[in-house]
């Protein structure tokens, strides 16, 4: 299916900044980014990376003035930004205030691996309310597995230490764990774990990496990967590439999800965020999905490099995606081009005909089209390498999701689902292992548990 009518200019998009391209001072295995800097050879001249001020104002300037909305928030990421110096980051703060008109408000989100955080970068995040994403992946062995520094050692130790300030110093943090093979069969381990730590706002992100085919779908460097090759159209992917022996897989990926959720379901809503969850839970509410991913179309989120190259995706930072640079052109110019329009389309225009009838596809929409690279059953190409866990999993969540958005609606907090289950699981009949359908549903003729007073058939049921 092609779509033929043109959007109009954006109001709003959003930019992942790369202010030092991708330098960065660990060597995770898995990393997609770290080849990157092929893109732009410097001769080891690691300065060369630096984002220069003057681009650094422009961008701020632009970023400010061409979104139409009354928040603006900034991404800053890599590589690792924390290798620019604190003085670069006070120069964005300074920027910031002088193009931020009074009607306007500024975030910074800031991801980091946080091996270099000191007091000083912690009382800065917290002063200015920089909300940091701290890269960990899980408890020590499971974390240790990939992140590693450029001496091939662990770095746990390090992150810890980096958090630590960051708690001391009152900034505020999120936690972004990559689901990696290993990991991905240890789901409360890591779950209780980030909890401990303090992570109110947890986010995974599935590791997919593809062998020996360049580009759109691998998420990581792959060996074998051409990362500077132009990838193909989506359309022609080719099919059933192998990953690397580090991916997840998509079941395990699916029960993954559903062993955190039910765990989070009875005892965290409310309390902890699983940015997931989040997602899906607004989509069945009837809300666009806040997460490109889910998203029925993308190409809202791009990645402007260290020179001001802007890119279609931070996953489609490659020549063929390169849209411009906003030392010659508007950044509104090139997110409104023509070229950015018919990406974001190709998510939903390159859909095989398998996810269109799916019955979760409201929740999924494909996913991303980075990782559609496997054959359907009747051999039509794009099915995403995740299908089978993600069908796991969000026909796993329906029925809790069901009820806690009936429960918002009705202005009473999800959370009243938790009391709800307790009762449920301590029913005689309730199954006992985690990994199942996640709630034993109630009779037909019982009260509905979301509070409406009818009938449980006549409301969530429905
Ligand atoms: S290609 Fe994937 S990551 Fe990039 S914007 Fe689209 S859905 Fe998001
Ligand atoms: S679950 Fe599978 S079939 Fe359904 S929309 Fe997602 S990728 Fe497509």
């Amino acid at each position: 299916m092609t779509t033929t009518v043109q959007p109009p200019a954006p109001r709003a998009f959003h930019i992942m900044t790369k202010p030092i391209g991708p330098i960065c001072n660990l060597d995770c295995k898995y990393c997609f980014y770290l080849e990157k800097e092929k893109l732009y050879p410097a001769n080891g001249d690691l300065n060369a990376f630096k984002m220069p001020f003057d681009v650094l104002e422009n961008y701020i300037r632009q970023y400010i003035e061409q979104q139409d909305i009354p928040e603006i928030n900034f991404a800053w990421q890599g590589g690792e930004p924390t290798l620019l110096g604190l003085d670069f980051f006070k120069k964005v703060v300074e920027l910031q205030h002088k193009y931020c008109p009074p009607h306007k408000k500024i975030h910074n989100a800031f991801q980091t691996n946080g091996i270099l955080v000191d007091a000083d970068w912690a009382k800065f995040f917290h002063q200015h309310q920089f909300l940091i994403g701290l890269s960990i992946d899980g408890p020590r062995e499971l974390h240790d597995l990939y992140r590693v520094n450029k001496g091939g050692k662990p770095t746990f130790d390090l992150v810890m230490r980096g958090l630590n300030l960051l708690k001391e110093h009152n900034a505020e943090f999120n936690t972004l764990t990559v689901v990696h093979k290993e990991l991905a069969y240890k789901p409360l381990e890591v779950y209780h774990f980030l909890k401990e730590i303090g992570s109110g706002y947890i986010q995974f992100i599935p590791l997919v990496e593809r062998i020996g085919n360049a580009g759109a779908g691998g998420s990581g460097t792959g060996g074998t990967d051409a990362p500077l090759a132009d990838p193909p159209r989506l359309k022609v992917l080719t099919p059933y590439a192998q990953v690397t022996p580090w991916s997840v897989e998509p079941m395990q990926f699916g029960t993954f999800l559903c062993a955190i959720f039910d765990e989070w379901v009875r005892h965290d809503v409310g309390r902890y965020f699983v940015q997931l969850f989040d997602v899906q839970l607004g989509i069945e509410m009837g809300l666009p999905s806040s997460l490109c991913v889910f998203a029925e179309t993308c190409g809202k989120g791009l990645a402007l490099e260290h020179n001001g190259d802007l890119y279609a995706c931070d996953h489609f930072v490659y020549p063929n995606f390169q849209l411009g640079n906003l030392m010659n052109q508007t950044i509104t110019e090139m997110v409104a081009s023509p070229q950015q329009t018919q990406f974001g389309l190709d998510k939903h225009d390159t859909l095989p005909k398998h996810c269109l009838r799916c019955e979760v596809r409201r929740h999924c929409n494909g996913e991303c089209p980075k990782h559609r690279f496997n054959l359907t059953l009747d051999g039509e190409p794009g099915l995403n390498y995740l299908c089978a866990g993600y069908k796991k999993f969000f026909s796993h969540m329906k029925p809790c999701m069901r009820m806690m958005a009936d429960l918002l609606r009705r202005r009473r907090p999800a959370a009243d689902i938790m009391p709800y289950l307790a009762e449920q699981d301590r029913r005689p009949t309730a199954p006992s292992n985690l990994i199942r359908p996640v709630t034993t549903m109630p009779n037909r003729n019982d009260p509905c548990p979301c509070g409406s007073g009818k009938k449980f058939k006549k409301c969530c049921a429905r």
